[in-house]
């Protein structure tokens, strides 16, 4: 049993990543690889800066804020890094979220490696998945995600057998999945998937950028610049012939 968790960082007051005000914890460690990573410290599964919680602990932080969050419509966000890694300590924090009345968002890039009790304890206390589609073509999700695309599609399609509840992001990155093609793919992909609410389109940006050179890495998007909103207008057009409502 999974007893404790390691958590990159806090944020106490996020307004994106899920409805209303959320409480984020950002869990340490991810298997992927993405070039634009603007959390490149969170890769490693521990690090000098981590902080190691029990859940009684972070229960005890997140319900200094349940007033202002439950005033907003709002909850706590499981993000990171990638929360999958440490599904067995989330999923008991978020019982005790629901339990207090709080809303619980898992936001995921799906890389789902067990399929088990644990993973459906969680997702039966998860209100809404937000679930990272980087790109549906598996040589070029390779190349711009450093894995193969095939566990994240696994994911998608066990959560719309399960009929749960997601929001799909798409980091609309020039180059890489801001072509038509990217779009219809992942048009088709979600259009049968009744449990699909919306897409989020995501500009890429280039913060986060400075902590590649921390670790020695070289950043391969340097230049590459945000894409402009007729390209967010177009995918969305792309997506809403497939049925699917997209934002940004
Ligand atoms: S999934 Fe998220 S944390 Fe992991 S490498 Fe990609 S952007 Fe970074």
């Amino acid at each position: 049993m999974q007893t404790e968790g390691i958590l990159h960082s806090i944020e106490t007051c996020g307004a994106v990543d899920g409805p209303g005000l959320r409480y984020i914890a950002f869990f340490q460690g991810c298997l992927m690889r993405c070039l634009y990573c603007h959390n490149r410290d969170s890769w490693p599964l521990q690090s000098d800066t981590s902080q190691i919680v029990t859940v009684a602990e972070l229960m005890k932080e997140v319900m200094s804020y349940r007033f202002y969050l439950k005033a907003s419509g709002g909850g706590v966000t499981a993000s990171g890094g990638e929360p999958l890694l440490q599904y067995e300590f989330i999923g008991q924090w978020f019982a005790q979220c629901r339990a207090a009345g709080l809303n619980t968002c898992l936001d995921t890039n799906g890389y789902a490696r067990f399929y088990d009790e644990k993973l459906d304890y969680l997702l039966d206390h998860t209100d809404l998945v937000m679930l990272d589609l980087k790109q549906i073509d598996p040589q070029r999700h390779k190349a711009l995600v450093g894995v193969h695309v095939d566990k994240t599609l696994k994911f998608a399609q066990y959560l719309a057998e399960r009929k749960q509840s997601v929001r799909v992001r798409l980091v609309v990155v020039p180059g890489y999945t801001d072509d038509d093609a990217t779009a219809h793919l992942l048009g088709e992909f979600i259009a049968p998937m009744e449990n699909v609410l919306e897409v989020e389109l995501l500009p890429y940006h280039e913060l986060g950028a400075h902590k590649w050179a921390l670790f020695g890495d070289t950043y391969k998007l340097q230049g590459v610049l945000p894409p402009p909103a007729e390209t967010l207008q177009r995918i969305q057009g792309i997506l809403a012939q497939y049925g699917k409502k997209a934002f940004f």
